[in-house]
């Protein structure tokens, strides 16, 4: 049997390559980048998905790397804690009472080593999809590195998904008009009472709070009134991996680099980022002067590269 053809190695399409191969089906992913992604993207499990993923020994994986959190917080932003939620109390239901943080590119690597397990699975980086073609019970499918044919083919590239559009799948919909930063910083915001999760509201100046390993992460908005060149020039070097984190592709770590003070467009962050500006010790910071240098003009070192950035604040 030819194997079944899948799209895309994000989790989606690791999960069902790593299911499939699980049941004995022979499987290739095809890969357009040259290696996994390392984007900051997702970065909290609830237990269905540990549930799911445990028969393949994922789950055990990542809680070698991962962060437990049974309490999380609803906020508000003046008046602090509003409620704190204790997930241990379904413990009765299932075997993971809690939340689990690990970034998504951490999991994608667990993934890629358990299916490499199975000498019937296969992925190829550096291939990408074309379109597709089928004739009875095959599917030719033209990839970037040549042609390839299976009696299955399966899209998992992600929402802007080559083979959904190929197939004239409709996506129904719309894009919510709120955009959003995503910064990561070693400042410790247990030492400031909150838990490893934390949901802070108020109408303009909300933000979620993610305990990573090794670093926490926030996200928060940008309001419809600022100019996206503005803020992420203004933030320039201060919101993006190629900043905060340094990742090592060899080992999937993301080693914190240095995490920068959020400017004046990114008012909107202030209150929640002066508490972390106290952890003097545990943040390196840009100086104000290389702050505003950055702001004229990104530095090699530290620069935000506006494509990404600007995936990251509209997503
Ligand atoms: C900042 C941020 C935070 C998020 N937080 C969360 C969260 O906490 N919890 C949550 O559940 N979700 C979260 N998400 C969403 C989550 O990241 C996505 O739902 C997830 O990445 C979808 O996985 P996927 O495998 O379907 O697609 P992707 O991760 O997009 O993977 C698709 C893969 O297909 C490849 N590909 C694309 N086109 C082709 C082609 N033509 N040929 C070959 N390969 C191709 C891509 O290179 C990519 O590797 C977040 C997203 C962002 C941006």
């Amino acid at each position: 049997m030819k194997p079944v053809l899948i799209v895309g190695a994000g989790p989606v399409g690791l999960t069902t390559a790593l299911s499939l191969a699980h049941q004995g089906i022979p499987v290739q992913v095809i890969e357009a980048e040259p290696a996994l992604t390392l984007d900051q993207r997702a970065g909290s499990f609830h237990p269905p998905t540990l549930e799911m993923l445990a028969p393949f020994g994922v789950t055990e994986a990542m809680h070698e790397v991962g962060i437990k959190v049974p309490h999380w917080q609803i906020r508000d932003r003046r008046e602090g804690v509003i409620v704190e939620w204790d997930l241990g109390v379904i413990a009765d239901l299932t075997p993971y009472p809690y939340r689990f943080h690990l970034e998504q590119h951490r999991l994608t690597p667990i993934l890629y080593e358990k299916l490499k397990a199975f000498p019937h699975a296969e992925v190829r980086f550096s291939t990408g999809f074309i379109d597709a073609k089928q004739s009875g019970d095959t599917v030719t499918v033209s990839t970037t590195s040549g042609e390839l044919k299976t009696p299955w083919l399966v899209g998992c590239d992600g929402g802007r998904s080559t083979v959904r559009k190929h197939l004239g799948t409709p996506f129904d919909g719309f894009t919510w008009p709120e955009r959003f930063i995503v910064i990561s910083t070693l400042a410790d915001f247990a030492q400031h009472g909150f838990t490893s999760n934390a949901y802070v509201a108020d109408p303009r100046e909300w933000a979620a709070v993610f305990h990573m390993p090794g670093l926490w992460r926030l996200a928060f908005p940008v309001h419809p009134e600022e100019n996206e060149a503005d803020v992420l020039a203004s933030t320039a070097g201060c919101t993006t991996r190629s900043c905060l984190a340094s990742p090592s592709a060899a080992s999937g770590a993301v080693k914190p680099a240095r995490a920068c003070s959020i400017s004046t467009s990114a008012s909107a962050a202030r209150p929640i980022w002066n508490s972390c500006r106290r952890s003097r010790s545990a943040t390196r910071r840009c100086s104000r002067k290389e702050t505003r240098r950055r702001a004229q003009r990104p530095s090699p070192s530290c620069g935000a590269s506006p494509p990404t950035a600007r995936r990251r604040a509209t997503s």
